[in-house]
């Protein structure tokens, strides 16, 4: 018996939600280089593993937020560097996205620092915008906090194809991070985004100060959602001067490698998205992350508030390692298979 059937990984293996938290320690807690190997296998099993999704995400309305998120420099509370703006006008985000498009983005995603969503003109213009890109034959994407079940069937109808909403961490380290909403809000919201018929785009934060177990808890509370996200980002922190979390030490590249890895394991027909934090790794430690299952980049010099790779040093990265951009709205593999 070779050693990933000894760790009831095939590389054909069923999508399923039955993962428990000893499976996912056991797999957390693998040699490294087992680990990669048999992420390796199973993301060839299920996705070509030479292709990767280039995203492209746009700050549509950026600080002012009056969540307590203690990672997040748009926080009203934190005294940080970032510049509040209102909300940008369709004719700019449309030109945004024209331009993503063009730098071999196949997504585009906008994000609004709100707490949540609230039927007004502000909405009216993120839908009309919706539209617009959704025109451009881009896969759009929105962030825009808690959603109720109409909103999302209203962005739904104009085109939106995901709607991201992280978890950020696991149940129990959750509000240790966040005290102004909780773990079920964000559930809650999952499920509007679900029933709405839009993919969900969750995943998380490591290196907040958590502890292996934690990210073990988060990969578990995504794995065992009824359903498994389409795209679940792997974030690492980018300590913000003026957030609570400004001082935090950073977390070793390994234990992100290993986040990356046992996310391909447990929900293997989902794109992994290698998301902020990504300017602090070398080409050599990106090389790894998409060995290990990573599928997807955001692309663009920023992260809504955060410094990322420009595009041109992205182009230089994917001819070096004989990657190629993934198209838009290439179907998944079967993410509504039913669950063993
Ligand atoms: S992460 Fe989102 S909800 Fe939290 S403070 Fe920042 S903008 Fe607000």
């Amino acid at each position: 018996m070779n050693e990933s059937m000894k760790s009831g990984i095939r590389h054909s293996n069923p999508i399923r939600n039955t993962w428990t938290r000893d499976e996912i320690t056991a797999l957390y807690n693998k040699p490294l280089m087992d680990l990669i190997f048999e992420a390796a296998l199973v993301h060839r099993a299920w996705h070509d593993g030479s292709e990767v999704q280039m995203s492209t995400l746009l700050s549509v309305k950026t600080g002012g937020c009056p969540e307590d998120c203690s990672y997040c420099p748009q926080a009203a509370r934190y005294q940080t560097d970032v510049k509040g703006t209102p909300l940008v006008n369709v004719a700019e985000i449309v030109s945004s996205a024209m331009e993503a498009k063009e730098a071999g983005s196949s997504r585009f995603c906008m994000g609004a620092a709100w707490r949540e969503v609230k039927d007004n003109v502000h909405f009216d213009r993120i839908v009309d915008a919706v539209k617009q890109v959704n025109a451009l034959g881009m896969e759009v994407c929105c962030t825009l906090g808690m959603l109720s079940k109409d909103q999302a069937d209203r962005l739904k109808e104009a085109g939106l194809h995901s709607y991201n909403h992280n978890l950020d961490t696991s149940p129990e380290y959750y509000d240790k991070v966040i005290g102004t909403r909780t773990y079920q809000d964000r559930l809650n919201t999952l499920d509007h985004v679900r029933e709405a018929g839009l993919n969900v785009c969750c995943g998380g934060i490591v290196g907040m100060g958590e502890e292996s177990k934690d990210r073990v808890g988060l990969l578990h509370t995504l794995a065992t959602l009824p359903q498994h996200p389409e795209s679940v980002p792997i974030n690492t922190l980018v300590a913000v001067k003026g957030t609570p979390l400004q001082n935090q030490e950073k977390l070793p590249f390994w234990e992100m490698l290993r986040t990356i890895a046992v996310a391909r394991l447990v929900m293997p027909g989902s794109m992994v998205r290698l998301s902020a934090g990504r300017t602090d790794l070398s080409v050599a430690e990106q090389a790894l992350c998409f060995m290990a299952g990573a599928n997807s980049i955001f692309t663009g010099d920023k992260l809504l508030t955060t410094p990322n790779p420009e595009f041109q040093s992205d182009a230089a990265m994917f001819a070096l390692l004989g990657l190629t951009p993934r198209p838009a709205h290439k179907p998944q593999p079967h993410l509504d298979q039913v669950p063993a």
